[in-house]
């Protein structure tokens, strides 16, 4: 099974029943599955093929899911890419994902003008946002293709290529720590895979109108608030950008039951000031995931607004969910939870064995949903697929009922004086002031200790003080774990997705 023929079966069993909901608009499953043969169809006409690569640059507009779904039924590799991207980062990514085809919105267009002559692109298929620039010329001009126009004049008679297993579906760049971004293969078992066994594991049914406020060109939300719940036949509700009054106003207006975030979203949330909209009544399930869940943070969350938060644990590489806080047995604050059906994720040691129940290691994975490799770095992917386990370059340690924790990413661990710090150990204890909002913390070159422990503070009182955080954290950690030094920002810098840029932090500290 893959993404594309499970769309044809749910729209079977749910004619007309929304698929999701834009702007107020509902398209339901019948459209959605006619909209997207037809664009497969047109894009068979303009010349492409299975196996041919398209990017898809898109905000989180319908587009996405008709582009998406319409270039998988022709056997096509999609890559997504975030339409933030400046002009230097998508002819990385276009070039080196041998890109053909780029479908785009027309006010992403001046960006691809600009870079046009760098690229491999014979296409650029553009749908309207904005009406305003209908009438603009382009002087890509003999490249462009109207989405709108593609997808009505595509034909329902279209001879669908049959889907292998293994074939690569989509591939992910993911933002890569060092060097350039790689790109994660994800094949059609990936995909179909990893939406199945996370729908069931959360209880995503028809009955369920799930939030997508996450970027959909990020995994988490491709998998966990689009393709999850178009595979049980629930119906998506797209927004097309993060802010607590959209997903509030959503909420009240369609009754959604699920909402998918990345902590600093619960944290803004939990934040906003406006209590008469603060409704969360009739959500049944909160969903975290993308970076650690303070435990503080969590429990005021799920007082406040009295609905159950879930933290899940992923990457992209994993297609991207292998951990979640079970429903049917008690959640554990702090934990990502247990394996989800057909996952194994485990800890080891540096030669790969099992460590000890309690003790930390790496957290490596297996299951339908690990990528068959990057995309030409045959290097890269040996050293992060061994035996069949995916290395996924973050800490664990497992509890005695099965439960995961993750202490932190291997290459955010500070060495203070030959010691270990762990960021997040040190967040959680700034974090259980009432005063923080959010809280990061990294480690500095220290000419004496090697490294030093420097943290990032958000308060939401202007009269709080280093003094009164330097207390709390000299009450609660050892000496070599108490931070350096404690900033105050207004704001700590994020990515698109909403996780905490450390890196510029780094930068901050070396260019003071
Ligand atoms: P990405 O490939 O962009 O989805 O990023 C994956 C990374 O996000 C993982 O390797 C983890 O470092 C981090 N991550 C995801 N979920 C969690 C979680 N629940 N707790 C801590 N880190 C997480």
């Amino acid at each position: 099974m893959n993404l594309s023929d499970q769309l044809s079966l749910t729209a079977k069993d749910h004619l007309s029943k929304p698929a999701y909901i834009f702007n107020g608009e509902a398209t339901d499953y019948k459209t959605l599955e006619g909209s997207v043969t037809k664009f497969a169809s047109s894009l068979e006409s303009l010349g492409y093929q299975k196996g041919d690569h398209v990017a898809l640059v898109v905000g989180n507009t319908p587009h996405f899911v008709i582009g998406l779904y319409g270039a998988l039924r022709l056997g096509l590799t999609v890559v997504p890419v975030n339409p933030l991207y400046t002009g230097n980062e998508l002819s990385y990514i276009l070039n080196n994902g041998d890109v053909k085809g780029v479908i785009t919105l027309d006010v992403l267009l001046e960006k691809f003008e600009a870079i046009d002559d760098q690229l491999n692109v014979k296409d650029y298929i553009v749908g309207e946002a904005d009406p305003q620039l209908r009438d603009r010329k382009s002087p890509l001009e003999n490249k462009v293709h109207s989405f709108m126009n593609l997808v009505q004049s595509g034909s329902l008679e279209f001879n669908r290529p049959t889907l292998d297993d293994d074939d690569t579906a989509v591939i992910l760049y993911t933002s890569g720590t060092t060097g350039k971004p790689k790109g994660a293969m994800l094949t059609h078992k990936n995909l179909y895979s990893n939406a199945k066994d996370t729908g069931n594991y959360l209880q995503i049914d028809e009955n369920d109108r799930v939030i997508a406020a996450l970027p959909m060109f990020h995994v988490f939300c491709l998998t966990v608030a689009l393709n999850a719940p178009l595979v049980s036949g629930s119906t998506v509700l797209i927004v097309p950008q993060f802010s607590p009054e959209t997903v509030f106003n959503m909420t009240r207006e369609h009754s959604a039951t699920v909402f998918a975030g990345v902590p600093t979203m619960y944290n803004y949330l939990l934040q906003y000031p406006n209590e008469e909209e603060k409704d969360f009544s009739s959500i049944r399930l909160c969903i975290s995931g993308g970076a650690s869940m303070p435990v503080a943070l969590l429990e005021q969350f799920e007082q406040h607004f009295d609905v159950q938060v879930s933290e899940g644990y992923g990457l992209s590489e994993a297609s991207p969910v292998t951990a979640f806080n079970p429903l049917d047995q008690p959640r554990k604050a702090g934990s990502i939870g247990t394996d989800i059906t057909n996952v194994t994720n485990k800890v080891v040691d540096q030669n790969g064995e099992e460590v000890q129940q309690g003790e930390v290691g790496e957290l490596v994975v297996k299951g339908p949903n690990v990528m068959k490799g990057y995309y030409k770095m045959p290097e890269e992917t040996q050293a992060s697929i061994k035996d069949g386990w995916l290395y996924t370059g973050d800490m664990a340690q497992q509890d005695d009922e099965g439960y995961f924790y993750i202490v932190d990413r291997k290459k955010d661990l500070i060495l203070v004086g030959g010691y270990n710090v762990y960021p997040r150990e040190v967040e959680e204890v700034l974090y259980s002031h009432d005063n923080i909002t959010e809280v990061a913390v990294i480690g500095v070159p220290d000419e004496n200790l090697g490294e030093a422990v420097v943290a990032f503070v958000v308060s939401n009182n202007s009269e709080l003080t280093e003094a009164e955080l330097r207390e709390l954290s000299e009450a609660q950690l050892a000496k070599y774990k108490q931070p350096k030094q404690i900033n105050f920002l207004d704001e700590l810098p994020k990515n698109t997705t909403g996780k905490i840029l450390r890196r510029s932090l780094r930068d901050h500290v070396a260019t003071e």
